[in-house]
């Protein structure tokens, strides 16, 4: 069983995916190819905002987007403890200082209860990530950026294609940012990413910086990245972008078959008590399931004992950003985020994707619930 099947969906759609390919070998525009242009318009319609930029990975996106924001030394970026490390990484690399503030217990996301006292004259964005595939409350985080003048930019590596009270993610705040890893929602064939803005200005700023920081051919005004989305990738993309909301159906079936199954299980065994919660979902959230993330105790017993009966698991993730060596610099005593080191103890991610088989789910249910 694989833990994210990327081969059957090549399968499935492998003529689309090979012709688009093959019109880019015929026409050669490798860079910045006619592919990426139609992408962008229609990944902007989709999300519903003026520009999308085709990036060359999520942290290329993240990285992009903060240095369209002028982020530098003496700049404090706030974000979430519970993240992947590019998160944090992209900070660090633009000599910005984290400020990381704990996330809501059950969502997983930046709580905006704890946001005010984590802001100081220095903040100049507010990165929230939207983890396992729910969009962070971006209403809340968009009122105090607003009264700070802060720049809001979500990190949507996991949530393309959800939902926060009807607006798509990547398009609830200043700038959105995704991943098309292959495991990813939406993913590619090898890396890329993209960014999402309705400001005209910040769009500019990203274009530019995507490409060395051009303002024109060898003209570099700005300080800038090769941050290029491949032209290919970009076909890959548009092929299966047309089967995108039928596998986001799909993953919501997979993950509320899941969810039932567990919990019936735990209502007629009562005597088990190692499968602590399943997953939350927010009223007004609709998820892309990126990950279906469940929390247990004896995690890695449990991933043993699953994985002897063919049931691969991951932990998404183990350790909290503060507690990272790249961090330590910079770390305090005031460093401590209990939600975050909590949940790192304690998640645990089951086999997901859209073509995951019922008797597939029903052995990773068996294999969780009985173990021993
Ligand atoms: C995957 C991921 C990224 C990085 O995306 P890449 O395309 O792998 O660079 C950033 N943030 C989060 C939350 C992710 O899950």
């Amino acid at each position: 069983m694989d833990f994210i099947d990327l081969k059957t969906p090549y399968r499935l759609i492998q003529d689309s995916i090979n012709s688009r390919i093959k019109s880019v070998l015929d026409h050669g525009h490798y860079i910045l190819g006619p592919e990426l242009n139609e992408l962008e318009n229609r990944l902007a319609d989709y999300v519903g905002v003026k520009n999308c930029i085709g990036v060359s990975s999520g942290t290329d996106a993240l990285l992009i987007a903060l240095m369209a924001c002028d982020v530098g030394p003496g700049d404090e970026v706030i974000t979430s403890p519970f993240s992947f490390v590019s998160t944090l990484e992209v900070i660090l690399l633009l000599g910005a200082k984290p400020v990381f503030v704990d996330i809501h217990p059950k969502t997983y996301n930046l709580d905006p209860l704890l946001l005010n006292r984590a802001i100081t004259e220095q903040t100049k964005v507010i990165v929230p990530v939207s983890l396992y595939g729910q969009c962070a409350d971006f209403d809340r985080i968009n009122e105090i950026a607003k009264q700070h003048k802060l720049i809001v930019i979500e990190d949507g590596a996991q949530s393309f294609g959800a939902s926060y009270k009807k607006r798509k993610s990547c398009g609830l705040s200043h700038i959105g940012a995704t991943s098309f890893y292959p495991s990813k929602p939406l993913g590619c064939f090898g890396d890329g990413g993209a960014l999402f803005t309705n400001d005209e200005e910040l769009a500019n700023r990203i274009r530019s910086t995507r490409v060395h920081g051009e303002s024109r051919r060898y003209h570099h005004s700005r300080l800038g990245i090769n941050g290029r989305l491949d032209t290919i990738q970009a076909a890959i993309l548009l092929a299966k972008f047309d089967h995108f909301e039928a596998e986001i159906e799909a993953r919501q079936i997979v993950a509320d078959r899941y969810t039932n199954l567990i919990e019936k299980g735990l209502e007629e065994n009562s005597e088990l008590s190692h499968v602590l919660s399943v997953p939350y979902l927010e009223k007004g959230n609709v998820s892309v399931y990126a990950q279906y993330t469940i929390e247990v105790s004896q995690r890695e017993t449990l991933q043993e004992q699953m994985n002897k009966r063919g049931i691969p698991t991951a932990v998404h993730y183990s350790t909290s950003l503060h507690q990272q060596p790249i961090f330590a610099s910079f770390r305090t005593t005031k460093d401590q985020y209990p939600v975050s080191e909590k949940a790192s103890s304690r998640v645990l991610s089951l086999p997901m994707h859209p073509y995951l088989q019922e008797d597939e789910q029903d052995r990773v249910v068996n294999a969780l619930l009985f173990a021993k």
